[in-house]
Order: structure tokens, then sequence, then C-alpha cells
């Protein structure tokens, strides 16, 4: 059957099979029938182009998702595409709900975060007392409540600025968020008292903070000090004025020094990288400096910082220690081979001289014979050619002999050349690390504590160590294997990696016990951490056999003091994880220092 493309001939077989198919003959039906018989799609009459238009216009276009949203539904509009206008807008409902709902939930962990963070001059009693109070005064307005607490939390967060402006606001303060009361203005004489005292500030800074900073540039360095003489003199608009350009001059060469140092800092890094990648090409066995090559390569990757430098420093130099001492021991066992093998040579050639004088022998004992005219002559020659030949003989077996025990020495001392050789090859891998979990072991944790408490010392801030040992593990082991034992170790210390700061030490200090060492911070707040890394593990397990493998720990915490030294304060932690162990287990103790 063909398709009929004249419009009569159309409509005719529309309402013939309309009639034929029995179906009730309403406009849309007439007109989807219409447009099967004729192979064309309906013209987009019913699409109400003007009125979703206007809709569209009227929308909020003030976020960028809004905007995202109304070019997608004009786009919709232009190509009078209903299904893609309706899909659009039920996304964009969609979303808003989601972030309604996320926006609460972020709402709570953040509110669990501040109640669980430290501010300073703020109790967890007034945080309860001011929570509770905007949980009363909004509990039957929602929205208010919503706001009223994120009110709250930014207000919590930001109580370390607050130290500095003398105190925390009142809950009061908070909820209402009430203007601040304004105060007396200050008379003539303290205007001049604090002028006096903002000179002094400023060129105290210039003088201490400045100057000291700019040790490498002596006339930059001077060029403060001056400025510093220059403010606290002047007495009138004008030497300000003066000051202010000559300030501003300074600010100049400052921010050109700055330029310049980062150029510096940024060639010196590419030079560095330079040389790292090309080390590999300049050196035939790699092998060896694979390790100090990754060191190197991990530290300019990163921001530099002083702790990250000293921690490479301390790793290249172990690495180079370990090397250099089996580099000694491979060069003595290449001299044992180099000395053997000039010990046979040497016994080849006396063998070889033993032979040729035993060949010369023959000659003359041939020369001997012929000559001989009587055979008791002949058997004296018999007598000397057998005493020759046996002597040559033992000399032949007895090389023999050395050769086949040079043989075995030299394949001695090979294997043992590569041994040492893999040896060397691994130290790259790091010695100071646990081999099993990669966490420091007791020689690296020694390194590091020495280092910290030095830099706790030095900028007098605190540290925290932590003692933690697995609980039951040796169940763990008789029930599952030691090697889902191993798994434990190793899952734990990447735990503790993950879920403790990059400047926190983590050591395997024996079996199942780990030391941790916490700097800048308080006791409570390490005793926080290491009771959020319980939480961590109990919602990472890992799996053996598809079965969840969970494991606990008790620990000790301890806060290091002047009277400390690491024996002292690891064995103070001890204790407290022994209390742990007594009292239960999966729980974590704190003990502070006492005479
Ligand atoms: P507690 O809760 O009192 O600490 O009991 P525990 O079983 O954990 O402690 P215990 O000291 O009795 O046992 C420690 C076990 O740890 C015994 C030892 O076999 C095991 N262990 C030590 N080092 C390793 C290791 O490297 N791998 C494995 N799989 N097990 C180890
Ligand atoms: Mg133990
Ligand atoms: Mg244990």
């Amino acid at each position: 059957m063909t398709t009929p493309t004249n419009p009569f001939e159309i409509a005719r077989d529309t309402l013939k099979q309309l009639a034929q198919k029995r179906i009730p003959p309403t406009p849309d039906n007439y007109q989807t029938l219409y447009h099967d018989i004729a192979g064309t799609k309906p013209a987009n009459s019913t699409f109400p182009e003007r009125q979703l238009r206007s809709l569209t216009e009227a929308l909020p276009r003030s976020s960028p998702d809004q905007l995202r949203l109304a070019r997608q539904l004009d786009e919709a509009i232009k190509r009078a595409d209903w299904d893609a206008y309706q899909k659009c807008l039920s996304t964009f409902v969609a979303g808003l709900v989601e972030s309604q709902k996320l926006a609460w939930g972020e709402l709570i962990s953040d509110l669990l975060r501040q109640w669980e963070a430290k501010h300073q001059g703020l109790t967890s009693a007034r945080k309860r007392e001011s929570l509770e109070h905007v949980l009363t005064s909004s509990a039957s307005n929602p929205d208010n409540l919503f706001s009223r607490l994120q009110n709250l939390l930014r207000s919590w967060g930001n109580g370390r600025e607050h130290e500095a402006g003398g105190g925390l606001p009142e809950v009061s303060e908070l909820v209402s968020a009430a203007p601040a009361e304004t105060k007396p203005p200050a008379s003539a004489n303290e205007h001049k008292e604090m002028l006096y005292q903002l000179r002094e500030l400023f060129a105290f800074t210039l003088e201490t903070a400045i100057a000291t900073q700019l040790l490498e540039s002596p006339s930059l360095s001077s060029d403060a000090k001056q400025l510093a003489q220059a403010i606290r003199q002047a007495r009138n608009t004008e030497e300000t004025q003066d000051f202010l350009v000559r300030l501003k001059r300074f600010a100049f060469k400052l921010e050109l020094l700055a330029e310049d140092q980062q150029e510096l800092r940024k060639s010196l890094l590419g030079l560095l990288r330079l040389l790292v990648e090309n080390m590999t090409e300049l050196v035939i066995d790699d092998r060896w400096l694979h390790g100090q090559i990754e060191v190197v390569r991990e530290i300019i990757d990163k921001p530099l910082s002083q702790r990250s430098i000293d921690d490479a420093e301390r790793r290249l130099k172990e690495v180079l220690f370990k090397q250099s001492q089996l580099k000694a021991s491979l060069f003595e066992t290449r001299e044992a081979i180099k000395q053997m093998l000039t010990g046979f040579v040497d016994h080849l050639a006396n063998f070889a001289d033993a032979t040729s004088d035993y060949h010369d022998q023959i000659e003359g004992f041939a020369n001997k014979i012929s000559s001989a005219n009587n055979i008791s002559a002949l058997e004296n020659v018999l007598a000397e050619v057998m005493r020759e030949t046996r002597s040559i003989q033992g000399n032949a077996k007895r090389s023999r002999d050395e050769l086949l025990a040079t043989q075995q020495r030299v394949r001695e001392a090979e294997a043992r050349i590569s041994e040492l050789e893999n040896e060397l090859a691994k130290t790259s891998d790091l010695v100071r690390h646990d081999q099993l979990t990669g966490a420091l072991n007791r020689h690296g944790l020694e390194e590091m504590f020495d280092k910290e408490l030095a830099r706790a010392r030095r900028h007098d801030t605190l540290l925290c160590v932590a003692l933690l040992d697995i609980d039951n593990f040796k169940k763990l082991n008789d029930s599952l294997g030691h090697d889902v034992g191993d798994q434990a170790l190793v899952h734990l210390a990447a735990v503790c990696r993950e879920t403790l700061r990059p400047q926190d030490t983590i050591a395997r200090y024996g079996g199942e016990e780990f030391v941790i060492l916490l700097p800048e911070t308080r006791l409570d707040d390490a005793a926080n951490a290491l009771a959020r890394l319980q939480r961590e593990l109990t919602k990472r397990f890992f799996l053996h056999d598809n079965d969840k493998v969970l494991i606990t720990f008790s620990a000790g915490v301890t806060q290091m003091t002047a009277n400390d030294d690491q024996g002292s304060v690891i064995k103070r932690a001890d204790e407290a994880m022994y209390v742990a162990k007594q009292t239960g287990k999966n729980r974590v103790v704190t003990k502070q220092w006492t005479p």
C-alpha cells in the first residue's frame, strides 16, 4: 500500500481507519492517526509557548543553579520540547529538596564537630547552655531554628578570632545578634596617648618583625630601621606625609624582593627537578639510587615545609649510611675473589712451567734412551722418567683440586655479592620503617621523638604521646591465622595514617603496639583524636573470607612535660594503657605527669 500524500486522501483514510478500528473520533485521536498515516509529526500548535515563556521569564536568576535552569528551560521552549521542559523542571525541584536535606545534614555534622572541638574560653557547659537556649526559643519554627543554629555555630567557629578581641560574645548576643553598645568618645588626651602607642607599635613592628626578616638584604633591613626612627620622630603632618612616601617606596622594594625570592626559589626547584629527572639517565645502575631520588622527588612535588625537609634529610642519611656499609662489604667480597683468581693463575703458571720442564726433560730422556747402550743405563733413565711423571701427576691432581675449591669459593662469593646487591637495592625502601605496616619502626620512632621533642621545646608547644595495643590480638591470630593478624596490623596502621593529621607520627612499637606522637596537641584533644580513631575502626573493618574482621584497641595518652624523656613518657602512656586494659579494654585513658 502506498502512503497517500494528498491531504484529502489522508483525511479520508484517517476517517476510514477511525471507523474500522473503532477508535473514538476525538480531535486528539484524529490528529494522531492523521500523522501516522501521513508519516509526519504533529505541529506544536498545542505547545503553550507563550505561557511557558512568561513563566520562565518570571523565574529568579540570581544563583548559578537558577541561571542554568532558566537557560535550559529557554532552550526547551525554543525547541517546543515539552518533555525536556518537564524534565529540567522536575530535576531542579528534586535537587532543591535534596539540597535542603543536605543543608540539615551538614549543619548537624558541623554541630557535632564544633561540639567536640575546643574553643578557648568556651566550656562545654556554656556550649550546652547556648544550644539549649536556641533549641527552646525556636522549637516551633524549624526555619528559624536552622538559621539560629547556623549563627550559633558560626560564633563558636569564630571563637579563636574572638579571643584576640577579648572574650566570646554572650549567649544572648549570639541569639538576638543585638548591636554592640557604642563607647563614649575618647578625650583629646586619650587620643594623643593612643596615637603615641600606635606609632610605637608601628616602629616596633618595623624594627623587629620586618627588619629581622630582611637579614639577607642588609640595605632593606636598614631601611626598615630608619623608617622606624622616622615614624617615632614624626611630629607633624608634613613629617608624617614624608614618612608615608618613604613607606610606600619601601613597600614597593619589599614587593620586588619577594618576587625575586619567589623567582629564585622557582628556579632552584626547577634545577633540582631537572637534576632528579636526569639522574637515572646518568647512572648506569639506578637501583641503588632509586630510593633517594624518590625522596627528593616527593619533597619538591609538595609545598616545602621545614618538617618535610627534616624528614627527607633523615631518610636520606639513613639510606646513605646503610648503603656505604653495604658497598664496603661488596668491595671486600670482590677483592677476595680477585685474590683467589690471582692465586689460581699463579698455580696454573707453575703447572705450565712444570709441564714444559717435563717436556724438556722427556726430550732429554729420549736422547738419553737413544744414546743408551746398555740396559742398566736404560733402567736409570726409565726410573728418572717414572719419578718425573709421578711428580707431574701429583702436580696435576693438586692443581685440579685447587681449581675445584677455587670454583666453589668463587660461586659462594658471587652468591654473597648478589645477596648484598639485593640488600642494597632494598635499603632504598628505607630501613627506619617497619616492613609490614610501613609505620616507623622503633629506631625511626626514637629519631622522630628527638626531633619532635626538640621542636616542642624550641617553640614552647605541647607534645602528646599515645600508646595503643590491639585488644585480644592473640585470639584473632589463633582463630583466623597469623596472616589475618598481619593484615589487621596493616589495616590499623593505614586507618591511623588516614584518620590522624599529617604531622602526627605513627610508629610500630612492638608486636601489636603502636606509639603515636601528636605535636601541638592538648591532652584532651589527643584523647579525642584516639577516640575518633576508635570510631573510625568500627566503621572501617576489613574482610576475611567475606567475614567482617573488627579490631579494637586500648590506649593510654599522656602529655610530655619538662621533666620527661622518651622513656618516662612512654612508660606513663603504657601505664595508662594498662588501666584501659584493666577497666574493660576498647577505651582511651589519659594520665598526667605527677611529681
Ligand atoms: P590484650 O587484649 O590483653 O592486649 O591481649 P592480646 O591477645 O592482644 O595480647 P598478648 O600480648 O597476649 O598477645 C599479643 C599477640 O600478638 C601475641 C603475638 O603472637 C601476636 N603478634 C605479635 N606480633 C605479631 C605480628 O607481627 N603478626 C601477627 N599476626 N601477630 C603478632
Ligand atoms: Mg601487647
Ligand atoms: Mg594486645
